[in-house]
């Protein structure tokens, strides 16, 4: 730039719902040194530290620019001591002694293999750990006792750990779609989550259903489950159902983030024929894992697993439940940081409750809600905080 030319100011908001974060930004070499110390904070269930660094790196996500020294930090908002020395650490030597050491330590490397076991959680992977286990494998070989869900997730432990790709996560759109139209003409399916926002790969595929005409949801998901286990695409599924209107706590307050629509945690089997050639060569390589039974694979019906999650939704809740699935997991935690904190109102993926009015705002469309909450509408795609 030209000496006499001033760079604008960039203007930085505090809550991450009041800003546009795009999926590819220019700084992943310090957000992703500091979102391994929040996912270390995690393992060690200290939620506060793991969102002060999560914090920190979606501010950094946001900036329009590389950041290549301290002095273009200091008007920014969410940046802590702790984070600060991180950052500076990386940008005069490169790397962060902290972060590498943690990366390198047993205990991060054994929660991060622990924790990956679909239906294993910090809890129980800390037990695990404490008791000298260090990877899937052990389980198997100290015989740990499993439940169904940790049981499907050792058995499909490589499956479940490749990246899901959009090519996938495309053909089961049009499974999901032919097995909720069986069942439920006229039902509208929406993909949420991840590829929402545009990400080219996800760890699950998540979508969102209703009907146009409220109650015509209501018990559908065991009927679309039954449907997709009749075809055979099915490995595991797990169906909780509504639980919204025998809750006491009020519908916009549940206990935490967890929302009370009838849903299903679920993993397909996903035929890989039913992809593209191209993607054949390399989609018969994730079938040669090493905890997948060998005697279910067959030559000529090659398939990998692939989590799913589905979720129904009554069609005035549609907006809300849309929002609150389309993440990311930070961006929904602003949004409903802003409403307590700055608007008096309680926002779950059910409703959106004002305290001052003390009455429920209803919304027809995402757009609505951020209007009621006094934000300017962000996008999906630019909901990757
Ligand atoms: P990935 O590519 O890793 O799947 P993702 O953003 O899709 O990324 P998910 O874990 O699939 O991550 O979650 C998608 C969205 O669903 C998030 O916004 C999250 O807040 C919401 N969500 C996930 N689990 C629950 C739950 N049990 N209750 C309510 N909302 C949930
Ligand atoms: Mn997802
Ligand atoms: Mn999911």
């Amino acid at each position: 730039p030209k000496p006499c030319e001033v760079t604008p100011a960039i203007i930085m908001k505090t809550y991450a719902c009041q800003r546009r974060t795009p999926l590819k930004h220019h700084n992943s070499f310090l957000t992703e040194p500091l979102e391994i110390l929040a996912e270390n904070a995690e393992f060690s269930e200290n939620e506060g530290r793991s969102i002060a660094f999560r914090r920190s790196a979606a501010v950094l996500k946001a900036l329009p620019h590389v950041v290549r020294a301290m002095d273009e930090l200091k008007d920014l908002p969410c940046l802590g001591e702790h984070s600060l020395r991180v950052i500076k650490e990386i940008l005069e030597d490169g790397t962060s002694s902290e972060v590498e050491s943690t990366r390198q330590s047993e205990q991060f490397q054994a929660m991060k293999a622990l924790t990956g076991v679909f239906g294993v959680g910090v809890r129980t992977a800390d037990r695990w750990f404490r008791e000298g286990l260090r990877s899937p494998l052990d389980l198997i070989h100290t015989g740990q006792k499993l439940n169904h869900a940790q049981q499907a997730g050792v058995q499909h432990y490589n499956d479940l750990n490749t990246p899901v790709t959009k090519k996938e996560a495309m053909v089961i759109s049009d499974i999901v779609e032919r097995a909720v139209k069986a069942v439920l003409p006229g039902a509208i399916i929406i993909l949420t989550g991840g590829f929402r926002r545009g990400k080219e790969v996800g760890h699950d595929v998540d979508f969102l259903i209703t009907h146009p005409e409220e109650g015509a949801e209501e018990r559908l998901m065991p009927k679309i489950v039954n449907w997709l286990e009749e075809q055979g695409l099915l490995l595991y599924q797990k169906t909780t159902r509504n639980s919204y209107l025998e809750s006491k706590d009020g519908p916009a307050r549940p206990p935490s983030n967890m929302d009370r629509f009838e849903r299903c945690f679920s993993i397909f089997k996903l035929e890989q024929s039913k992809m593209d050639s191209d993607t054949q060569v390399e989609a018969s390589s994730y079938n040669s894992s090493t905890t997948d039974g060998p005697e279910e694979r067959h030559s000529g019906s090659r398939w990998r697993a692939v989590r799913v999650d589905l979720v129904v939704s009554p069609y005035s809740q549609f907006a809300f439940a849309t929002l609150g699935w389309t993440g990311s997991k930070l961006f929904e935690r602003e949004l409903r940081r802003w409403a307590g904190q700055e608007k008096g109102m309680s926002l779950s993926s059910h409703a959106l409750y004002d305290s001052k009015q003390q009455r429920y705002l209803q919304a027809n469309s995402e757009e609505e809600i951020f209007a009621h909450l006094g934000l300017e509408y962000i996008p999906p795609s630019e909901r990757n905080a």
